[in-house]
């Protein structure tokens, strides 16, 4: 499926403009070499193509963009566009300090700008978050490939970079892994861009093992979620090996396992605007209102996302669990009154069948079964204890968390590449004068809602920028 989308971009991508800046006999030789084709590659490449830069994207899918396109439930949430700028930067935590210059240099409002003036036309949602209008995050990769393309961005994919040869304080090259396919654009053997460019001006030998050389270097390999889209973790592995600092990485923003095995008999089922509070040793930690999905193995939803890592920390020390309040805008003596006039008005009604507008019936009657409470009991019949039982458990579904679901199932990971060794100004390593950083390769926490992607477009536009210096 994906490949037939990447396809159908490339396809509509094809610009006449798109000269080849590279002669054969120099195609291997780079001013920057891009590593990892995801949002945040194929914008610093964009951008260094743009400033006249020869530049090449090794990817090792065969496809550019693949987590890209899954983002957003396929829909790409690409920004934030919370005009609150401290409270904006306030999502990424303690180390969004380490962004206000970046953000200063490439802003919320220049992304839309970039993406609108490239013919992406954009609607916000609440929560400020920004989608494009067609509801389709292959529009947003499709402007990301048309801009490098037409800038005259080369690309290997099917390519996957081993490691990389330092010299001194300089990162001399890339090793391609042994053995790997290669597609070279625009040569016409790629199958995906055969349809665009039939004359071959590059080389077309198969390299294994090969060495690539630049003046610089783009790390844009990702993080480690869904490994399946190609963020393996590869560059965190070549950052240790040159002396970077890296912190270990753990699934974040992801869905929470529950203990209990039911959970999985309400899989599908949304609430909207319910209670979600974390408990340990009687105490709530954290407490807030939103959507919570239920799923197979536990909860999930923007709201228990932007918790996990919380609960993931909270794991270490003991039992924690999740509690849903279906009423939580109504106090205990308001709902006693509520369910009270309920129970009088449907007194002839078995327990069974009586409907609360707010819990799904599926969750009501595993609550009569929790309680014991038998459903084939007339309404008239319940006492005024079980009634508050009830109640009790509307106020407080409680629900034990096993663990969190891994790095499959997992927005982005922790973690990440040491921000103290990286130059925010141009998003240049302190240790390799020719090494920039982007993307989710940055040991940033954000919560869901558009942070993630503008990283990549903030740190990538300026990465982009100085790699073509
Ligand atoms: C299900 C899901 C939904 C999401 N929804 C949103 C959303 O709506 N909004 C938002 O802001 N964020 C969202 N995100 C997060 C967002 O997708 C990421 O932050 C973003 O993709 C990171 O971009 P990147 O370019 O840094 O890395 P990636 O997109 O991970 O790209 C890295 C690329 O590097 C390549 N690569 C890795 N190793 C090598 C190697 N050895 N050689 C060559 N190439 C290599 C990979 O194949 C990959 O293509 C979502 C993530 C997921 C998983």
């Amino acid at each position: 499926m994906i490949k037939k989308i990447t396809k159908k971009i490339i396809k509509k991508t094809v610009s006449t403009k798109a000269e080849p800046r590279v002669s054969k006999s120099e195609a291997l030789t780079y001013d920057v070499i891009v590593v990892g084709g995801g949002p945040a590659g194929l914008m610093a490449a964009g951008v260094a193509a743009k400033d006249g830069a020869k530049v090449l994207v090794i990817e090792k899918n065969e496809e550019l963009g693949k987590k890209l396109l899954i983002s957003g439930g396929g829909r790409c949430n690409i920004t934030n566009a919370n005009p609150n700028h401290r409270d904006f930067v306030s999502k990424y935590g303690k180390k969004g300090n380490f962004l206000f210059t970046p953000f200063s240099i490439f802003s919320v409002n220049d992304s839309i700008k970039f993406f609108n003036d490239l013919g992406l036309k954009t609607k916000v949602e609440p929560g400020f978050r920004v989608f494009p209008e067609s509801n389709n995050s292959i529009d947003v990769l499709e402007i990301l490939v048309r801009y490098a393309k037409n800038n005259g961005v080369e690309f290997k994919l099917s390519t996957e970079v081993d490691h990389f040869e330092t010299d001194g304080g300089l990162i001399k090259s890339v090793v391609l892994k042994k053995g790997s396919p290669e597609k070279i654009l625009p040569d016409g053997k790629s199958e995906i861009f055969r349809a665009l460019d039939k004359k071959s001006n590059a080389s077309g030998k198969t390299l294994t093992g090969e060495e690539i050389k630049a003046k610089s270097f783009v790390l844009a390999t990702g993080g480690k979620s869904h490994p399946e889209t190609g963020s393996t973790g590869d560059g965190f592995k070549w950052l240790k090996e040159i002396g970077h600092k890296v912190a270990d990485s753990n699934p974040s923003l992801v869905p929470i396992k529950i203990k209990e095995l039911w959970i999985g008999d309400f899989a599908g089922i949304t609430l909207e605007n319910v209670g979600i509070s974390v408990w340990q040793d009687s105490k709530k930690i954290i407490n807030k209102k939103g959507r919570i999905l239920f799923t197979h193995e536990g909860v999930s939803g923007p709201t228990i996302l932007n918790m996990s890592k919380d609960i993931g920390d909270l794991l270490q020390y003991g039992e924690t669990k999740i509690a849903v309040d279906f009423f939580p805008g109504i106090g205990l003596d308001e709902l006693h009154e509520k369910f009270k006039k309920l129970f009088d008005l449907h007194s002839n009604k078995k327990i069974k069948n009586l409907v609360v507008n707010e819990v799904p019936a599926k969750i009501f009657l595993k609550i009569l079964g929790l309680l014991k409470i038998d459903g084939e009991i007339w309404m008239n019949s319940i006492m005024r204890e079980e009634r508050a039982a009830i109640i009790d458990k509307l106020k407080k579904f409680e629900l034990r968390v096993s663990g969190l679901m891994g790095y499959d199932k997992a927005i982005i990971s922790s973690g990440g590449l040491d921000l103290e060794e990286v130059d925010f100004r141009t998003m240049k390593s302190k240790l390799f004068d020719n090494l920039f950083f982007v993307g989710d390769l940055l040991d940033f926490d954000r919560p869901s809602g558009g942070f993630s992607l503008q990283l990549c477009w903030t740190t990538g536009y300026i990465a982009g920028k100085n790699s073509a210096k």
